[in-house]
Order: C-alpha cells, then sequence, then structure tokens
C-alpha cells in the first residue's frame, strides 16, 4: 500500500524514470505471476541471486529499460496508467513509502492531512 494520505497524480514520472530508482521483485511477486500464468511478466525479470529479481529486464536485450514496458500513456491527456495494476510488484504498490523518498525521487504526488489511528 501507498503512504497513508497519499495520492498519485498519475503523472508517470516514477515508471518513466526507471533508472532513479531500486527496481527489484519479491518472491512473492513472482510467485503471484508464476500462479497466474503471468509468463508476458516473467519474460522481463531476471533472477540475480537466490531469491533476487531485477525487473525491467528487457527480454531482447538483456538492458534494464528506463520506461515501463507496463506504462500506458491516456490518449489526449498528459496522464498514465498502468497495464499491470492488479499485478504490479510491491515496490510499485507501496511506492514512494514516505514523504522523504518521494522529495528524493521527484515524485509530485498530493499529500492529504489524515487522522491517525
Ligand atoms: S509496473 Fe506499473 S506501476 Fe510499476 S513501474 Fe511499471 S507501469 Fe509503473
Ligand atoms: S511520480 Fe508519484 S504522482 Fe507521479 S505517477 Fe509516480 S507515484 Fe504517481
Amino acid at each position: 500500500m501507498p503512504p497513508k494520505g497519499f495520492a498519485c497524480t498519475q503523472c508517470g514520472h516514477c515508471c518513466l524514470n526507471l533508472g532513479a530508482y531500486q527496481s527489484c521483485a519479491t518472491a512473492e511477486d513472482v510467485d503471484m505471476w508464476e500462479e497466474h500464468g503471468r509468463n508476458d511478466i516473467l519474460e522481463w525479470v531476471e533472477e540475480i541471486g537466490p531469491g533476487i529479481f531485477d525487473i525491467w529486464i528487457s527480454p531482447r536485450t538483456h538492458d534494464d529499460v528506463n520506461r515501463c514496458p507496463w506504462l500506458r500513456k491516456l490518449p489526449g491527456k498528459a496522464k498514465y496508467i498502468c497495464r499491470i495494476q492488479d499485478m504490479k510488484p510491491e515496490i510499485c504498490r507501496s511506492y514512494p513509502h514516505s514523504r522523504k523518498k518521494a522529495r528524493e525521487t521527484g515524485c509530485p504526488g498530493i499529500w492529504q492531512a489524515v487522522r491517525q489511528g
């Protein structure tokens, strides 16, 4: 889950500039994709160590891509959506993690005051 009180503006910055982020999937992400037969997603994942998975790696060149292959721009709008919204990895589900991380990585998402508890 994203941080409490955070609202994404769908600017696409985080998904268009993957080089600025640590981009790894968890073993649970990979299990989920395997359980759902999402070989199209798994093609973009490389195991770089025991239980450590790098994303998004071009299946053609084996290089990291800077723009996520699952990002789609909405026609006529400066907004983007994720084509694997229900299947996106934990790192994307929890981004930007904190206000500090949002500031450091240039996320312009909106923070609303929320009551604690
Ligand atoms: S999987 Fe979705 S949320 Fe994650 S980087 Fe790609 S487009 Fe963005
Ligand atoms: S940079 Fe922040 S506001 Fe923009 S799409 Fe990513 S999470 Fe949403």
